[in-house]
């Protein structure tokens, strides 16, 4: 295993780590507890020591498996890595609760990397407010956090203010590929670097999508690679490859994956892919972007809609509903971070056809109309009724998890 350094503090966190966010599931659909725990100890014995979880992932289930799998000495090989829920904070006072129960559940005193999950303005504009900067000072102060930062899906701008706005140790960014002018893309990569944060890279092979089965079209170019890789080891090793990385996040699940990443992770050097292998990924890239039903680069020129369509995330969703049809996760994804369950709304549906971004476009796309096809197709009828029906979900999740907090403290 290959460790690389956190800039400001100079812990060394191994290149590879292990997401919990697709822990095994069992037949029933829940998670394979007995598995995941073998799994993560396997992982942990073969070098990784960073372990990142979040309440969200397996509704809550995912910190308690992790907290399982660290006991019986565990604990002390490993920073954990969890989230702070911004859709869960109402006061100022909900983040310490939230905190506190977090590491009971992980039964540790302390978070090694704590981490404000999933923000985007509106959502770093809320915790602003509700001074989450304090809060972090405080939990910092009395040591039940030891590293600050955020993980991110907005846009480069929206990643630059936060970066900005307080002294953090490091930041969580989606970045592959396909995603170098997307979200944060280089240049917020190269931002955070700049700043001596530490980065982690989420969605490194785009939720499994870049690892297989692939397109046709893909797989032949890979076949021309004088050194033979899966696409999986591709994607990955082309994200360590940039110096400015720190940890690359998979979300493991299969004893054989866990085994092809560990391996890769022995050598996976900063600027050690050759320029005839990048050349490979390049056409890769080249050719994922022709397939890809809309031609959008994510540059982010046409932004901001007066509407409020987020014109790249949609047309980024409907091409992964293409791309990847074995994907049934990108109608899901466009209903949370479009639909408005995690914040405002920015379907493509919102369009009034006002042609302004049309003019921007550098690659001359006919957004407007492009707008219509994505609303038929990812949107359907009755939006706001699956966005309602989702948001009672999560309302009644979030109430369920007080409750059970209420009742554990009494007893
Ligand atoms: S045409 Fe539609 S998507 Fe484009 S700026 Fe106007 S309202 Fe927004
Ligand atoms: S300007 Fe065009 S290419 Fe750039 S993000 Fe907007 S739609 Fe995509």
């Amino acid at each position: 295993m290959l460790y690389r350094t956190v800039p400001k503090t100079g812990d060394r966190l191994s290149i590879l780590g292990f997401g919990c966010m697709r822990l095994p599931s069992t037949k029933r659909g829940g998670v394979d507890v007995e598995r995941a725990v073998r799994q993560i100890r396997y992982a942990i014995d073969h070098g990784v020591n960073y372990i990142d979880t979040a309440p969200a992932y397996h509704m809550g289930k995912s910190e308690q498996v992790l907290g399982m799998a660290l006991d019986g000495g565990y604990r002390g090989k490993v920073r954990i890595a969890t989230k702070l829920p911004p859709w869960s904070v109402r006061t100022r006072e909900d983040m310490d609760r939230i905190l506190d129960a977090q590491l009971r559940t992980l039964r540790t005193d302390h978070i090694d990397y704590y981490l404000l999950h999933s923000m985007v303005q509106k959502s770093w504009e809320k915790l602003k407010k509700l001074g989450v900067r304090e809060f972090l000072d405080a939990a910092k102060n009395d040591g039940r956090i030891k590293n600050t930062g955020f993980s991110f899906h907005g846009d480069t701008a929206t990643l630059k203010e936060i970066i900005d706005a307080y002294d953090w140790d490091f930041c969580q960014i989606q970045y592959n590929y396909l995603d170098e002018n997307n979200q944060a893309g280089t240049e917020g990569l190269n931002y955070a670097a700049e700043k001596r944060l530490a980065v982690i890279i989420m969605e490194p092979l785009r939720g499994g999508n870049l690892a297989g089965p692939v397109p046709e079209a893909i797989q032949k170019i890979w076949d021309e690679a004088p050194v033979k890789r899966s696409p999986a080891e591709w994607g990955l090793r082309w994200v360590w490859n940039h110096p400015e990385v720190t940890v690359v996040l998979s979300g493991m699940n299969d004893e054989a994956h866990i085994d092809e990443n560990l391996r890769a992770a022995e050598s996976a050097f900063p600027n050690s892919l050759f320029a005839d292998e990048l050349a490979l990924i390049t056409r890769v890239r080249d050719t994922y972007l022709r397939l890809m039903k809309v031609g959008c680069t994510g540059c982010g020129y046409c932004m901001p809609c007066p509407a409020g369509v987020d014109i790249p995330g949609c047309f980024a969703l409907y091409n992964n509903h293409h791309l990847f049809p074995h994907d049934r996760a990108a109608k899901f994804l466009y209903l949370g971070r479009h639909g408005g369950l995690l914040g405002a709304t920015s379907y493509a549906g919102l369009c009034k056809e006002c042609g302004r971004c049309e003019k921007i476009c550098p690659q001359h796309l006919k957004i407007p109309s492009l707008m219509k096809q994505v609303s038929r197709e990812m949107e359907g009828y009755g939006l706001g009724v699956k966005v309602r029906l989702a948001q009672g979900v999560f309302w009644c999740y979030d109430q369920l998890g007080r409750i059970k907090r209420k009742f554990s403290s009494k007893h």
